[in-house]
């Protein structure tokens, strides 16, 4: 923990059931996640840092849309999530839980236990079989983010990759396997992010949808201009469908072109505050994509966090707001995808 953080910030957030949403883990072989080492997230940093729960992500590189890529894809992404589940044990004096639901995140934090939230990044994992959705819901995961760099099957990305053939758009958004996609996640009662989509792809599946949609990692374009940032239509979207935004820590969407050492945590703040100022506190959240590009100065590992709370409090947001921000609009979302899955 930060020796400059105060007594009381450092009370107020270690009493918050913090979720970083979206963080990466080494594949296939890294570090032991229960010693504190080169990572930007391990356990013991999660546990310094007051971060309650972590989203891990099974991500999936795009390929070529083969036969053979596709079931690749779906064994790396059935492996990563038995990875990240094995991280659900106790060791080295820290405790750690595989957690897939609400009342399980809320257990884990009442206990004192970091939670293992599983989550995949990329629908090719699913590859044209959208059975594969409710498998990876049965390995706990809470999201998937339908697509990567690269359009794939269930739609067009904001970062098509022309060494793949992609063109600017292939589906207009959605393709109709895609819908499928959508339908089924809230079947399985799984959340459906819409980071790394475009444009269109993002408002078509929050329209779609019957659980409200969320980015697990982006920024505001109204603050730089990145693809993979949301206008200010798209928020207001967000705001209409109950979803929300959890701004991340990668400093290319935090800054213009800017490299992490150039990037504060008053630049993060700042596009908290954007989008609560437009949509509203109950639809902005925070995430790392640590160890997937994201940091900066002030917030370079998951030991830092409570920084983000330092400065929440300066600029005038109350427990209840940095408890939303931290966690409890995402927990809301997961609760309706709860409810409505079945
Ligand atoms: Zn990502």
């Amino acid at each position: 923990m930060n020796d400059s953080v105060p007594v009381e910030a450092l009370a107020l957030h270690q009493g918050l059931l913090t979720i970083d949403t979206h963080i990466d883990i080494p594949w296939p072989t890294g570090p032991d996640p229960f010693v504190d080492g080169t990572r930007r997230v391990d356990l013991p940093k999660m546990q310094r840092g007051g971060v309650a729960a972590g989203c891990f992500a099974a991500y999936v590189p795009q390929a070529a849309r083969t036969p053979e890529s596709e079931a690749a894809a779906f064994e790396r992404a059935i492996g990563m999530l038995q990875a990240i589940r094995h991280m659900g044990r106790s060791e080295n004096g820290i405790a750690a839980r595989v957690a897939s639901t609400v009342a399980e995140i809320e257990a884990a934090k009442r206990d004192a236990v970091l939670a293992i939230v599983p989550a995949v990044e990329n629908g090719f994992a699913m590859g044209n079989d959208l059975s594969r959705l409710a498998e990876f819901r049965r390995l706990g995961a809470c999201y998937m983010t339908l697509t990567h760099n690269g359009h794939n099957a269930i739609g067009d990305s904001c970062n098509p990759r022309a060494d793949l053939g992609d063109a600017a758009t292939e589906h207009g958004g959605l393709s109709p396997l895609g819908r499928a996609a959508v339908a089924e996640l809230n079947r399985v009662g799984m959340l459906i992010d819409v980071a790394h989509v475009s444009r269109d792809t993002m408002l078509q599946a929050a329209a779609l949808s019957r659980t409200p949609v969320l980015s697990t990692h982006s920024c505001v374009r109204g603050l730089c201009n990145n693809a993979r940032n949301m206008d200010d239509a798209q928020l207001d979207v967000l705001r209409d469908t109950g979803g929300v935004i959890q701004i991340t820590a990668v400093a290319a969407f935090l800054k213009q072109d800017a490299k992490p050492d150039a990037v504060t945590v008053r630049d993060f703040v700042d596009h908290i505050d954007y989008a609560v100022k437009r949509i509203g506190v109950e639809h902005v959240g925070i995430s790392s994509d640590f160890d997937g590009g994201g940091w900066f100065t002030g917030w370079r590992d998951a030991s830092e966090s409570a920084n983000l709370t330092v400065e929440l409090l300066s600029r005038g947001y109350d427990r209840q707001e940095i408890a939303a921000l931290w966690g409890g609009n995402f927990l809301r979302l997961l609760r309706i995808a709860e409810e409505t899955a079945g």
